[in-house]
């Protein structure tokens, strides 16, 4: 039976596996790992392809069930983890690797910005997420759904929307509707940022505030002068600047001495402070 505190809603449409199969285009020497795996319904078609396919599972009731459906694959690993805490660099020992995934929904936000600060090691990902956070992630500036998620994926990678998918792929069906997403980290970032944790802590703090100008969204981080310095309008609201401004600002305020300890906030350096809050 389903488990809802575990994000699950398992695919059953072979036309819709099929699809996001094609999408992923697996190869047989791949470094692959599937995160929340379920009861194989992607493992399987991934499998028959890549032997050495790898998967992060938390819901231990599932583990001897992949046990015994997939027995006769002797490279399949299964490591019984929460993803949000997994060290994915373990598995990227040979070559950068290719995560997957129909991930819970309840953890996405969190579980993306985790992927994130290990893009480092990661060749591509390919994830079935609720299709509001793909939009998000590949929001624009100026978009309804533009913000945090959207800029810092955007930061690491390339970001690209596929396909939708509606609830009756799944069972349970979810009460949303889903999207797959392709991300590919950038191979030299386009806009690097003098320190990760300011840049962090800048658009958090201006999406905080999402509806005020940025004066006032910024105050305490940036001074008008600083933001007149680098061209940027202090009537805008945070929603109408690009990554590059974003960056802009975090590395003006690095140069005048980095945030105030209060400005910086929770978790304000490191790749990996949690979405949980994310808007
Ligand atoms: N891939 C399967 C499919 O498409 O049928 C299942 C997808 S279901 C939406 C999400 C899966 O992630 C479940 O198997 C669930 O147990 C697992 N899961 C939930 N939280 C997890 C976590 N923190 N780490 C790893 N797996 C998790």
């Amino acid at each position: 039976k389903a488990r809802k505190r575990f994000g699950q809603n398992f695919l059953h449409d072979p036309g819709v596996i099929e699809r996001i199969v094609r999408a992923i285009n697996p190869r047989p020497d791949d470094a692959m790992v599937e995160i929340g795996p379920g009861l194989g319904a992607l493992t399987e078609e991934i499998l028959a392809v890549n032997p050495n396919l790898q998967v992060v599972e938390l819901d231990r009731d599932l583990i001897p069930v992949l046990r015994t459906k997939f027995f006769n694959f002797p490279n399949f690993r299964i490591h019984e983890a929460d993803a949000l805490k997994f060290d994915f660099s373990e598995l990227a020992a040979e070559k950068p690797l290719r995560i997957v995934g129909n991930l819970p929904y309840n953890i996405s936000t969190p579980l993306i910005f985790h992927l994130l600060s290990q893009s480092g090691v990661v060749k591509d990902m390919h994830f079935m997420l609720q299709k509001e956070v793909v939009q998000r992630l590949g929001a624009v500036s100026g978009d309804n759904h533009y913000g945090r998620l959207g800029i810092m994926a955007q930061y690491f990678c390339k970001v690209q929307p596929l396909f939708e998918v509606g609830p009756g792929a799944f069972r349970p069906a979810p009460k949303v509707d889903s999207a797959i997403v392709r991300l590919v980290p950038h191979e030299t970032l386009p806009h690097p940022a003098r320190d990760l944790g300011t840049l962090q802590a800048v658009v958090r703090t201006a999406f905080n505030a999402r509806r005020k100008t940025l004066r006032k969204a910024l105050a305490g981080v940036v001074s008008v002068e600083q933001l007149q310095a680098l061209g940027i309008d202090d009537g805008l609201r945070p929603e109408n600047l690009t990554l590059a401004q974003y960056v802009a600002i975090a590395d003006a305020v690095v140069a005048a001495g980095g945030l105030s300890a209060s400005a910086s906030g929770q978790g304000g350096s490191g790749a990996n402070a949690s979405g949980q809050n994310d808007d």
